[in-house]
Protein backbone atom coordinates (compact mmCIF):
# COMPACT_ATOMS: atom_id res chain seq x y z
CA UNK A 1 0.00 0.00 0.00
CA UNK A 2 1.50 3.27 -1.03
CA UNK A 3 2.38 5.64 1.87
CA UNK A 4 -0.43 8.30 1.36
CA UNK A 5 -2.85 10.81 1.88
CA UNK A 6 -5.95 10.17 -0.08
CA UNK A 7 -9.43 11.72 0.40
CA UNK A 8 -11.78 9.19 0.89
CA UNK A 9 -14.84 12.17 0.07
CA UNK A 10 -13.47 12.89 -3.22
CA UNK A 11 -11.27 9.70 -4.24
CA UNK A 12 -8.27 12.64 -4.79
CA UNK A 13 -4.79 11.65 -3.80
CA UNK A 14 -3.59 15.12 -1.66
CA UNK A 15 -0.26 13.57 -0.87
CA UNK A 16 2.27 10.73 -1.56
CA UNK A 17 5.65 9.60 0.98
CA UNK A 18 8.68 7.79 -0.35
CA UNK A 19 8.88 5.19 2.71
CA UNK A 20 12.13 5.57 4.86
CA UNK A 21 15.28 4.43 3.16
CA UNK A 22 17.27 1.48 5.18
CA UNK A 23 19.76 4.05 6.26
CA UNK A 24 17.50 6.28 7.38
CA UNK A 25 15.49 3.48 9.49
CA UNK A 26 18.41 2.29 10.24
CA UNK A 27 19.46 5.93 11.85
CA UNK A 28 16.00 6.43 13.41
CA UNK A 29 15.87 2.98 15.55
CA UNK A 30 19.54 3.88 16.92
CA UNK A 31 18.71 7.53 17.75
CA UNK A 32 15.52 5.72 19.60
CA UNK A 33 17.83 3.50 21.15
CA UNK A 34 20.12 6.04 22.62
CA UNK A 35 16.96 8.10 23.70
CA UNK A 36 15.74 5.53 25.79
CA UNK A 37 19.30 5.29 27.53
CA UNK A 38 18.62 9.06 28.82
CA UNK A 39 14.80 8.89 28.89
CA UNK A 40 14.45 5.97 31.20
CA UNK A 41 16.49 7.87 33.64
CA UNK A 42 14.29 11.27 33.52
CA UNK A 43 12.12 11.46 36.84
CA UNK A 44 7.94 10.74 36.49
CA UNK A 45 7.47 14.53 37.35
CA UNK A 46 9.44 15.50 34.67
CA UNK A 47 7.50 13.45 31.99
CA UNK A 48 4.48 14.42 34.00
CA UNK A 49 4.93 18.03 32.71
CA UNK A 50 5.98 16.99 29.69
CA UNK A 51 3.00 14.86 29.07
CA UNK A 52 0.82 18.08 30.54
CA UNK A 53 2.74 20.19 28.19
CA UNK A 54 1.26 17.66 25.09
CA UNK A 55 -1.99 17.75 26.33
CA UNK A 56 -1.93 22.19 26.09
CA UNK A 57 0.00 21.68 22.49
CA UNK A 58 -3.22 19.32 21.45
CA UNK A 59 -6.17 20.72 22.80
CA UNK A 60 -4.79 24.32 21.09
CA UNK A 61 -4.50 22.48 18.06
CA UNK A 62 -7.58 20.96 18.12
CA UNK A 63 -9.56 22.40 14.62
CA UNK A 64 -6.43 21.48 12.48
CA UNK A 65 -6.08 18.40 13.80
CA UNK A 66 -9.63 17.40 13.25
CA UNK A 67 -9.57 18.63 9.49
CA UNK A 68 -6.53 16.79 8.82
CA UNK A 69 -8.20 13.51 10.40
CA UNK A 70 -11.16 14.07 8.28
CA UNK A 71 -9.07 14.19 5.04
CA UNK A 72 -7.18 11.10 5.45
CA UNK A 73 -9.79 8.87 6.93
CA UNK A 74 -13.01 10.74 6.11
CA UNK A 75 -14.56 10.79 10.07
CA UNK A 76 -16.99 13.45 10.72
CA UNK A 77 -15.75 16.75 11.86
CA UNK A 78 -17.39 15.98 15.03
CA UNK A 79 -16.06 12.49 15.61
CA UNK A 80 -12.92 13.98 14.85
CA UNK A 81 -13.02 16.92 17.21
CA UNK A 82 -14.18 14.84 19.91
CA UNK A 83 -11.41 12.22 19.21
CA UNK A 84 -8.68 15.36 19.93
CA UNK A 85 -10.62 15.90 23.40
CA UNK A 86 -10.27 12.03 24.38
CA UNK A 87 -6.73 12.47 23.56
CA UNK A 88 -5.90 15.30 25.56
CA UNK A 89 -8.25 13.47 28.55
CA UNK A 90 -5.93 10.65 28.25
CA UNK A 91 -2.78 12.79 28.55
CA UNK A 92 -3.80 14.71 31.27
CA UNK A 93 -5.34 11.09 32.78
CA UNK A 94 -2.09 9.66 32.95
CA UNK A 95 0.04 12.95 34.00
CA UNK A 96 -2.37 12.51 36.88
CA UNK A 97 -2.34 9.36 37.77
CA UNK A 98 0.63 7.77 36.14
CA UNK A 99 3.44 8.84 39.11
CA UNK A 100 0.80 6.99 41.81
CA UNK A 101 1.00 3.81 39.04
CA UNK A 102 4.96 4.03 39.45
CA UNK A 103 5.07 4.01 43.07
CA UNK A 104 6.66 0.80 44.57
CA UNK A 105 4.22 -1.82 45.26
CA UNK A 106 5.50 -3.16 49.08
CA UNK A 107 5.17 -6.88 49.59
CA UNK A 108 4.73 -8.78 53.08
CA UNK A 109 8.80 -8.57 54.00
CA UNK A 110 8.21 -10.81 56.90
CA UNK A 111 6.63 -13.61 55.68
CA UNK A 112 9.60 -14.11 52.53
CA UNK A 113 12.31 -13.26 55.41
CA UNK A 114 13.24 -10.02 53.93
CA UNK A 115 13.93 -6.52 55.97
CA UNK A 116 12.07 -5.25 52.77
CA UNK A 117 10.02 -6.52 49.62
CA UNK A 118 8.58 -4.80 46.91
CA UNK A 119 7.56 -4.85 43.35
CA UNK A 120 8.85 -1.54 41.25
CA UNK A 121 7.54 -1.35 37.64
CA UNK A 122 10.20 -0.46 35.47
CA UNK A 123 10.25 0.35 31.76
CA UNK A 124 10.66 -2.09 29.20
CA UNK A 125 12.66 0.25 26.71
CA UNK A 126 11.55 0.89 22.86
CA UNK A 127 7.98 0.37 22.09
CA UNK A 128 7.35 -0.56 18.33
CA UNK A 129 3.25 0.67 17.83
CA UNK A 130 2.10 -0.68 14.69
CA UNK A 131 -1.28 0.99 14.69
CA UNK A 132 -4.63 1.24 12.22
CA UNK A 133 -6.40 4.52 10.67
CA UNK A 134 -9.58 4.06 12.17
CA UNK A 135 -9.17 6.70 15.15
CA UNK A 136 -5.52 7.78 14.07
CA UNK A 137 -4.75 10.53 16.86
CA UNK A 138 -6.53 7.81 19.50
CA UNK A 139 -5.42 4.31 18.84
CA UNK A 140 -1.56 6.11 18.82
CA UNK A 141 -2.22 8.15 21.77
CA UNK A 142 -4.06 5.04 23.80
CA UNK A 143 -0.27 3.49 23.27
CA UNK A 144 1.65 6.70 23.57
CA UNK A 145 0.49 8.35 26.90
CA UNK A 146 1.12 5.43 29.39
CA UNK A 147 4.32 4.30 27.54
CA UNK A 148 6.11 7.80 27.77
CA UNK A 149 4.68 8.21 31.18
CA UNK A 150 5.95 4.80 32.19
CA UNK A 151 9.64 6.10 31.14
CA UNK A 152 9.31 3.87 27.62
CA UNK A 153 10.35 5.04 23.68
CA UNK A 154 8.28 4.61 21.18
CA UNK A 155 8.37 4.00 17.52
CA UNK A 156 5.29 4.20 15.46
CA UNK A 157 4.72 2.98 12.22
CA UNK A 158 0.85 4.26 11.47
CA UNK A 159 -1.36 2.99 8.78
CA UNK A 160 0.14 3.86 4.85
CA UNK A 161 -3.34 5.94 4.92
CA UNK A 162 -2.78 8.46 7.47
CA UNK A 163 0.82 9.48 7.46
CA UNK A 164 0.08 12.85 8.08
CA UNK A 165 -1.82 12.09 11.08
CA UNK A 166 1.33 10.40 11.99
CA UNK A 167 3.70 13.00 11.51
CA UNK A 168 1.69 15.28 13.51
CA UNK A 169 1.89 13.02 16.37
CA UNK A 170 5.82 12.61 16.40
CA UNK A 171 5.93 16.73 15.96
CA UNK A 172 3.50 17.27 18.60
CA UNK A 173 5.55 15.26 20.93
CA UNK A 174 8.47 17.48 20.46
CA UNK A 175 6.50 20.99 20.61
CA UNK A 176 5.67 19.72 23.93
CA UNK A 177 9.19 19.49 25.24
CA UNK A 178 9.48 15.91 25.20
CA UNK A 179 13.76 14.92 24.96
CA UNK A 180 14.56 14.44 20.98
CA UNK A 181 13.65 11.16 19.63
CA UNK A 182 11.71 9.42 22.31
CA UNK A 183 8.83 9.36 20.08
CA UNK A 184 9.22 8.62 16.33
CA UNK A 185 7.07 8.25 13.09
CA UNK A 186 8.36 6.05 10.55
CA UNK A 187 6.92 6.08 7.61
CA UNK A 188 7.67 2.65 6.35
CA UNK A 189 5.06 -0.13 5.02
CA UNK A 190 4.15 -3.30 6.15
CA UNK A 191 6.78 -5.63 5.01
CA UNK A 192 9.62 -3.23 6.61
CA UNK A 193 7.71 -4.07 10.00
CA UNK A 194 9.49 -7.58 10.31
CA UNK A 195 13.41 -6.08 10.25
CA UNK A 196 12.05 -3.21 13.34
CA UNK A 197 10.54 -6.35 15.35
CA UNK A 198 13.38 -8.15 14.82
CA UNK A 199 16.20 -5.87 15.83
CA UNK A 200 17.43 -6.39 19.46
CA UNK A 201 17.15 -2.72 20.04
CA UNK A 202 13.40 -3.06 19.96
CA UNK A 203 11.67 -4.59 22.89
CA UNK A 204 8.39 -5.50 22.64
CA UNK A 205 5.31 -4.23 19.87
CA UNK A 206 1.76 -3.63 20.25
CA UNK A 207 -0.81 -3.77 17.51
CA UNK A 208 -4.20 -2.57 16.68
CA UNK A 209 -5.35 -3.75 13.45
CA UNK A 210 -6.70 -6.72 11.84
CA UNK A 211 -6.54 -10.26 13.22
CA UNK A 212 -3.85 -11.26 9.73
CA UNK A 213 -1.92 -8.28 10.65
CA UNK A 214 -1.42 -9.21 14.50
CA UNK A 215 -0.50 -13.44 13.53
CA UNK A 216 2.27 -11.74 11.22
CA UNK A 217 3.02 -9.86 14.21
CA UNK A 218 2.74 -12.26 17.22
CA UNK A 219 4.56 -15.09 14.95
CA UNK A 220 7.54 -12.76 14.23
CA UNK A 221 7.94 -11.70 17.64
CA UNK A 222 7.35 -14.98 19.63
CA UNK A 223 10.27 -15.78 17.23
CA UNK A 224 12.30 -13.24 18.81
CA UNK A 225 10.55 -14.25 22.11
CA UNK A 226 9.42 -10.15 22.86
CA UNK A 227 5.87 -9.61 24.20
CA UNK A 228 3.47 -8.39 22.15
CA UNK A 229 -0.12 -6.87 23.09
CA UNK A 230 -2.78 -7.10 20.53
CA UNK A 231 -6.24 -5.26 20.03
CA UNK A 232 -7.29 -6.92 16.96
CA UNK A 233 -10.90 -7.16 15.51
CA UNK A 234 -13.88 -7.15 17.08
CA UNK A 235 -18.16 -7.95 15.91
CA UNK A 236 -19.61 -6.87 19.13
CA UNK A 237 -23.33 -8.55 20.04
CA UNK A 238 -25.80 -6.39 20.97
CA UNK A 239 -28.61 -7.71 22.77
CA UNK A 240 -31.96 -5.97 23.21
CA UNK A 241 -34.72 -8.21 26.41
CA UNK A 242 -37.98 -7.50 26.49
CA UNK A 243 -37.70 -5.51 29.84
CA UNK A 244 -35.25 -2.74 27.82
CA UNK A 245 -36.27 0.82 26.76
CA UNK A 246 -36.24 0.21 23.11
CA UNK A 247 -36.56 3.48 22.10
CA UNK A 248 -33.42 4.76 24.00
CA UNK A 249 -32.06 0.71 22.81
CA UNK A 250 -32.58 1.28 19.32
CA UNK A 251 -31.23 5.26 19.64
CA UNK A 252 -28.32 3.66 21.01
CA UNK A 253 -27.77 0.77 18.83
CA UNK A 254 -27.62 3.07 15.53
CA UNK A 255 -24.72 5.14 17.40
CA UNK A 256 -22.60 1.95 18.01
CA UNK A 257 -22.97 0.71 14.92
CA UNK A 258 -22.84 3.44 12.80
CA UNK A 259 -19.69 5.32 14.74
CA UNK A 260 -16.85 6.44 12.89
CA UNK A 261 -18.88 5.76 9.42
CA UNK A 262 -19.54 1.87 10.36
CA UNK A 263 -15.34 1.77 11.10
CA UNK A 264 -15.01 0.65 14.80
CA UNK A 265 -13.67 -2.61 16.25
CA UNK A 266 -16.27 -1.98 19.17
CA UNK A 267 -19.07 -1.00 17.22
CA UNK A 268 -21.95 -3.32 17.78
CA UNK A 269 -22.32 -5.43 14.02
CA UNK A 270 -24.47 -7.99 15.72
CA UNK A 271 -28.26 -7.40 16.95
CA UNK A 272 -29.73 -10.14 19.08
CA UNK A 273 -33.24 -9.41 20.00
CA UNK A 274 -35.93 -11.03 21.70
CA UNK A 275 -38.74 -12.43 19.20
CA UNK A 276 -41.13 -10.54 21.88
CA UNK A 277 -39.80 -6.65 20.98
CA UNK A 278 -38.41 -8.08 17.71
CA UNK A 279 -40.68 -6.65 15.59
CA UNK A 280 -40.84 -3.04 17.44
CA UNK A 281 -37.04 -2.59 18.21
CA UNK A 282 -36.57 -3.55 14.13
CA UNK A 283 -39.02 -0.87 12.94
CA UNK A 284 -37.37 1.97 15.33
CA UNK A 285 -33.87 0.95 14.59
CA UNK A 286 -34.31 1.01 11.04
CA UNK A 287 -36.40 4.38 11.33
CA UNK A 288 -33.18 5.82 12.94
CA UNK A 289 -30.81 4.30 10.57
CA UNK A 290 -32.83 5.91 7.39
CA UNK A 291 -32.82 8.92 9.11
CA UNK A 292 -28.88 9.81 9.44
CA UNK A 293 -27.73 12.29 7.40
CA UNK A 294 -24.73 11.03 4.73
CA UNK A 295 -22.91 12.91 3.34
CA UNK A 296 -19.66 15.29 3.31
CA UNK A 297 -18.22 14.74 6.38
CA UNK A 298 -16.59 18.45 6.75
CA UNK A 299 -20.56 19.66 7.34
CA UNK A 300 -21.47 20.10 10.89
CA UNK A 301 -24.89 17.92 10.07
CA UNK A 302 -23.18 15.39 8.52
CA UNK A 303 -23.66 12.12 10.85
CA UNK A 304 -21.98 9.73 8.62
CA UNK A 305 -19.33 9.98 6.01
CA UNK A 306 -17.46 7.83 3.87
CA UNK A 307 -15.73 4.95 4.07
CA UNK A 308 -11.82 5.21 4.38
CA UNK A 309 -10.63 3.63 1.64
CA UNK A 310 -12.15 2.25 -1.43
CA UNK A 311 -10.93 -1.27 -1.02
CA UNK A 312 -12.66 -1.15 2.48
CA UNK A 313 -16.62 0.24 0.50
CA UNK A 314 -15.94 -2.94 -1.92
CA UNK A 315 -15.37 -5.52 0.91
CA UNK A 316 -18.85 -4.57 2.76
CA UNK A 317 -20.56 -4.68 -0.90
CA UNK A 318 -19.54 -8.01 -0.99
CA UNK A 319 -20.81 -8.78 2.50
CA UNK A 320 -24.00 -7.73 2.06
CA UNK A 321 -24.49 -9.21 -1.67
CA UNK A 322 -23.27 -12.46 -0.42
CA UNK A 323 -25.56 -12.05 2.69
CA UNK A 324 -28.49 -11.23 0.16
CA UNK A 325 -27.48 -14.02 -2.46
CA UNK A 326 -28.24 -16.24 0.56
CA UNK A 327 -31.51 -14.97 1.26
CA UNK A 328 -31.04 -12.22 4.03
CA UNK A 329 -33.46 -9.42 3.96
CA UNK A 330 -32.80 -5.63 3.30
CA UNK A 331 -34.69 -3.44 5.69
CA UNK A 332 -33.06 -0.25 4.74
CA UNK A 333 -30.27 0.84 2.71
CA UNK A 334 -27.77 -1.82 0.92
CA UNK A 335 -26.63 0.69 -1.27
CA UNK A 336 -23.56 3.06 -2.50
CA UNK A 337 -25.75 6.67 -2.97
CA UNK A 338 -24.83 8.33 -5.93
CA UNK A 339 -21.93 10.59 -4.86
CA UNK A 340 -18.12 10.73 -5.73
CA UNK A 341 -16.23 9.27 -2.51
CA UNK A 342 -16.60 5.60 -0.90
CA UNK A 343 -19.72 6.18 0.67
CA UNK A 344 -22.14 3.01 1.50
CA UNK A 345 -25.92 3.63 3.20
CA UNK A 346 -26.61 2.86 6.68
CA UNK A 347 -27.94 -0.88 5.99
CA UNK A 348 -30.08 -3.20 8.36
CA UNK A 349 -29.89 -6.94 7.36
CA UNK A 350 -32.14 -9.34 8.57
CA UNK A 351 -32.43 -13.35 7.99
CA UNK A 352 -29.25 -14.22 8.74
CA UNK A 353 -27.91 -17.42 8.80
CA UNK A 354 -24.44 -19.31 9.05
CA UNK A 355 -23.79 -19.75 5.60
CA UNK A 356 -23.23 -16.48 5.29
CA UNK A 357 -19.93 -14.92 5.30
CA UNK A 358 -20.93 -12.29 8.24
CA UNK A 359 -21.93 -14.38 10.26
CA UNK A 360 -18.67 -15.38 11.97
CA UNK A 361 -16.81 -11.93 9.87
CA UNK A 362 -16.31 -8.50 10.82
CA UNK A 363 -18.19 -6.30 8.54
CA UNK A 364 -16.15 -2.65 8.81
CA UNK A 365 -18.81 -0.37 7.37
CA UNK A 366 -22.51 1.16 8.54
CA UNK A 367 -24.05 -2.50 8.44
CA UNK A 368 -26.23 -4.32 10.77
CA UNK A 369 -26.96 -7.50 11.18
CA UNK A 370 -30.23 -8.80 13.10
CA UNK A 371 -31.37 -12.10 14.58
CA UNK A 372 -34.62 -12.88 15.99
CA UNK A 373 -34.18 -14.74 19.35
CA UNK A 374 -36.39 -16.25 22.17
CA UNK A 375 -33.95 -16.02 24.86
CA UNK A 376 -30.31 -14.81 26.40
CA UNK A 377 -29.03 -18.01 26.20
CA UNK A 378 -29.77 -18.13 22.42
CA UNK A 379 -28.16 -15.11 22.24
CA UNK A 380 -25.39 -15.87 23.85
CA UNK A 381 -24.93 -19.31 22.25
CA UNK A 382 -25.23 -17.62 18.83
CA UNK A 383 -22.70 -14.23 20.17
CA UNK A 384 -20.06 -16.65 21.66
CA UNK A 385 -19.81 -18.67 18.75
CA UNK A 386 -17.83 -16.13 17.07
CA UNK A 387 -14.44 -15.95 16.75
CA UNK A 388 -14.17 -12.34 18.37
CA UNK A 389 -14.50 -11.37 21.63
CA UNK A 390 -14.17 -7.61 22.23
CA UNK A 391 -16.61 -5.70 23.63
CA UNK A 392 -20.58 -6.67 24.06
CA UNK A 393 -23.62 -4.99 25.08
CA UNK A 394 -26.84 -5.91 26.90
CA UNK A 395 -30.10 -4.24 26.71
CA UNK A 396 -31.84 -5.35 29.90
CA UNK A 397 -33.87 -4.53 33.33
CA UNK A 398 -33.87 -7.48 34.52
CA UNK A 399 -30.95 -8.58 37.44
CA UNK A 400 -30.78 -12.27 36.64
CA UNK A 401 -30.25 -11.23 33.05
CA UNK A 402 -27.55 -8.90 33.75
CA UNK A 403 -25.92 -11.47 35.85
CA UNK A 404 -26.09 -14.58 33.21
CA UNK A 405 -24.79 -11.74 30.40
CA UNK A 406 -21.62 -10.65 32.47
CA UNK A 407 -21.43 -14.26 33.52
CA UNK A 408 -21.13 -16.02 30.42
CA UNK A 409 -20.61 -13.48 27.74
CA UNK A 410 -16.92 -14.14 25.37
CA UNK A 411 -15.56 -10.77 25.95
CA UNK A 412 -13.12 -8.53 27.27
CA UNK A 413 -15.89 -5.79 27.91
CA UNK A 414 -19.70 -6.04 28.83
CA UNK A 415 -21.53 -2.89 28.99
CA UNK A 416 -25.17 -3.46 30.27
CA UNK A 417 -27.66 -0.36 29.07
CA UNK A 418 -25.15 1.65 27.57
CA UNK A 419 -23.02 1.26 24.02
CA UNK A 420 -18.99 -0.15 24.77
CA UNK A 421 -16.82 2.87 24.46
CA UNK A 422 -12.85 3.21 25.64
CA UNK A 423 -12.21 5.34 28.73
CA UNK A 424 -8.53 5.92 30.13
CA UNK A 425 -10.26 4.64 33.54
CA UNK A 426 -11.28 1.18 32.56
CA UNK A 427 -9.42 -1.52 31.04
CA UNK A 428 -9.63 -2.18 27.25
CA UNK A 429 -8.98 -4.96 25.12
CA UNK A 430 -10.25 -8.38 24.18
CA UNK A 431 -10.07 -12.79 24.58
CA UNK A 432 -10.20 -15.15 21.59
CA UNK A 433 -9.14 -14.14 17.81
CA UNK A 434 -9.91 -10.28 19.13
CA UNK A 435 -6.29 -10.56 21.23
CA UNK A 436 -4.59 -10.35 24.11
CA UNK A 437 -3.49 -7.58 26.96
CA UNK A 438 -5.37 -4.76 27.81
CA UNK A 439 -4.82 -0.86 27.10
CA UNK A 440 -5.37 2.02 29.49
CA UNK A 441 -5.82 2.56 33.25
CA UNK A 442 -2.68 1.15 35.22
CA UNK A 443 -3.04 -2.76 33.68
CA UNK A 444 -2.03 -1.28 30.09
CA UNK A 445 0.99 0.67 31.34
CA UNK A 446 2.28 -2.16 32.92
CA UNK A 447 1.61 -4.24 29.72
CA UNK A 448 5.40 -2.53 28.86
CA UNK A 449 6.87 -2.45 31.85
CA UNK A 450 9.69 -4.95 33.77
CA UNK A 451 7.68 -5.85 37.45
CA UNK A 452 10.65 -5.93 39.10
CA UNK A 453 10.63 -8.08 42.71
CA UNK A 454 13.10 -6.73 44.62
CA UNK A 455 13.96 -8.66 48.15
CA UNK A 456 15.97 -6.99 50.43
CA UNK A 457 17.83 -8.78 53.41
P1 LIG B 1 -4.73 -3.70 9.21
O1 LIG B 1 -4.76 -3.87 7.75
O2 LIG B 1 -4.39 -4.86 10.05
O3 LIG B 1 -3.77 -2.46 9.51
C1 LIG B 1 -3.44 -2.07 10.82
C2 LIG B 1 -1.95 -1.79 10.90
O4 LIG B 1 -1.23 -2.99 10.68
C3 LIG B 1 -1.47 -0.81 9.83
O5 LIG B 1 -0.43 -0.04 10.36
C4 LIG B 1 -0.95 -1.74 8.74
O6 LIG B 1 0.01 -1.13 7.92
C5 LIG B 1 -0.36 -2.85 9.55
N1 LIG B 1 -0.34 -4.14 8.86
C6 LIG B 1 -1.11 -4.57 7.85
N2 LIG B 1 -0.79 -5.84 7.51
C7 LIG B 1 0.21 -6.21 8.32
C8 LIG B 1 0.99 -7.40 8.47
N3 LIG B 1 0.77 -8.46 7.70
N4 LIG B 1 1.95 -7.43 9.40
C9 LIG B 1 2.17 -6.36 10.20
N5 LIG B 1 1.47 -5.22 10.10
C10 LIG B 1 0.50 -5.13 9.19
O7 LIG B 1 -6.12 -3.20 9.78
P2 LIG B 1 -7.20 -2.35 9.03
O8 LIG B 1 -7.99 -3.29 8.20
O9 LIG B 1 -6.63 -1.15 8.43
O10 LIG B 1 -8.04 -1.88 10.33
C11 LIG B 1 -9.22 -2.41 10.66
C12 LIG B 1 -9.08 -3.58 11.63
O11 LIG B 1 -8.52 -3.13 12.85
C13 LIG B 1 -10.43 -4.15 11.97
O12 LIG B 1 -10.37 -5.53 12.06
C14 LIG B 1 -10.71 -3.53 13.34
O13 LIG B 1 -11.66 -4.23 14.09
C15 LIG B 1 -9.35 -3.55 13.92
N6 LIG B 1 -9.27 -2.60 15.05
C16 LIG B 1 -9.15 -3.09 16.32
C17 LIG B 1 -9.11 -2.24 17.40
C18 LIG B 1 -9.01 -2.74 18.82
O14 LIG B 1 -8.72 -1.94 19.70
N7 LIG B 1 -9.22 -4.02 19.08
C19 LIG B 1 -9.18 -0.86 17.17
C20 LIG B 1 -9.30 -0.40 15.87
C21 LIG B 1 -9.33 -1.28 14.82
P3 LIG B 1 -0.36 -0.64 6.41
O15 LIG B 1 -1.41 0.39 6.56
O16 LIG B 1 0.92 -0.13 5.89
O17 LIG B 1 -0.87 -1.88 5.70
Amino acid sequence: MAIATINPTTGETVTTYEPLSDDALEDRIARAAAAYRAYRLTSPEERVGWLRSAADVLEADTGAVAELMVTEMGKTLASATAEVGKCVTALRYYAEHGPAMLEPKPADAAAVGAQQAFVVHRPIGVVLAIMPWNFPLWQAMRFAAPALVAGNVGLLKHASNVPQTALYLEELFRRAGFPADVFQTLLIGSSTIERVLRDDRVAAATLTGSAPAGQSVAAIAGDVLKKTVLELGGSDPFIVMPSADLDRAAEVAVTARCQNNGQSCIAAKRFFVHADVAEEFTRLFAEKLGALVVGDPMEATTQVGPLATESGREDVERYVQDAVDKGATVVVGGNRPDRPGWYYEPTLLTGITPEMDLYDEEVFGPVAALWTVRSLEEALEIANSHPYGLGANLWSEDEDERATFVRDVESGMAFVNGMVTSYPELPFGGVKQSGYGRELTELGMYEFMNATTVWIG
